[in-house]
């Protein structure tokens, strides 16, 4: 009789850089405003000294909605259309005055981060965001917490790559736009088998109408590479996970 082998079995728990020393994070404090705080800190869900003294600790609020980006190339926003998605054009010069107007109402520097795009909200994982990050898992998370009420795609920014596009899915409380469904199984299949280079979250202010927006952006897709850890929602306070894989 022969002898079976049994294959090996163990969970590697790939690097990653949760508590990495070179990362910051934004304290999860929320200002008077209901805005997340912009001080960074060194350990994730940490505070900052300002927070820290504070007796009745609020932390920030869940976003009412969230807005995930990433750039497509021109293969995939054909695809994309072909399923019902839409091209918009939006007024770049007028969404950037918006920026700069909500950061200066809530006393921000809209340049504080990114030099020369204006921002009113504070990066949760730091100015350098996350790398080597699936996104697969956050977006399945994002589906049961909230309906996705819209795919759309744009062009990039005056000054962006010209030969893709930027697809937009928004994530809220609102009604399903039903129509979008073979597209977002479609992203979630493509999302499955990819490692992101860069990924950022974005917990911006609230709105003229108390709404809150966080915005989770992806680029630079790394073509067979293995992503090392994966973004969680933490109720809107965010959260990254090391990806455990499995050796046989
Ligand atoms: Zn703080």
């Amino acid at each position: 009789m022969c002898d079976t082998i049994k294959p090996r079995i163990a969970y590697i728990e790939l690097f990653f850089n949760k508590g990495d020393f070179l990362m910051k994070f934004a304290c999860k404090a929320a200002t008077r405003g209901n805005a997340r705080c912009r001080n960074m800190v060194s350990d994730l869900g940490g505070l900052c000294s300002t927070h820290s003294e504070v007796p009745s600790l609020v932390v920030s609020d869940q976003p009412d909605v969230v807005l995930y980006k990433t750039n497509v190339n021109k293969n995939w926003s054909k695809r994309l259309k072909e399923l019902g998605v839409q091209l918009k054009n939006p007024d770049f010069e007028a969404k950037e005055k918006k920026h700069i107007d909500h950061a200066k109402r809530f006393g921000r520097e809209p340049f504080k981060f990114r030099g020369e795009i204006a921002d009113s909200g504070v990066p949760v994982f730091g100015k350098d965001g996350l790398k080597e990050v699936s996104l697969y898992e956050l977006l399945q998370e994002l589906s049961t917490i909230y309906n996705v009420v819209d795919i759309h795609l744009r062009p990039t920014k005056p000054g962006g790559n010209p030969h893709m596009e930027v697809l937009v899915v928004s994530f809220s409380d609102g009604e399903e736009f039903v129509g979008n469904t073979d597209a977002f199984q479609e992203l979630m299949r493509f999302l499955a088998s990819s490692c992101w280079g860069h990924v950022h979250v974005w917990a911006n202010p609230p709105q003229d109408d108390g709404r809150i927006i966080h915005t989770v952006n992806s680029a630079h897709r790394q073509d067979g590479a293995q992503p090392k850890q994966f973004v969680g929602f933490d109720d809107g306070r965010w959260d990254v996970q090391p990806v455990k894989v499995l050796v046989v």
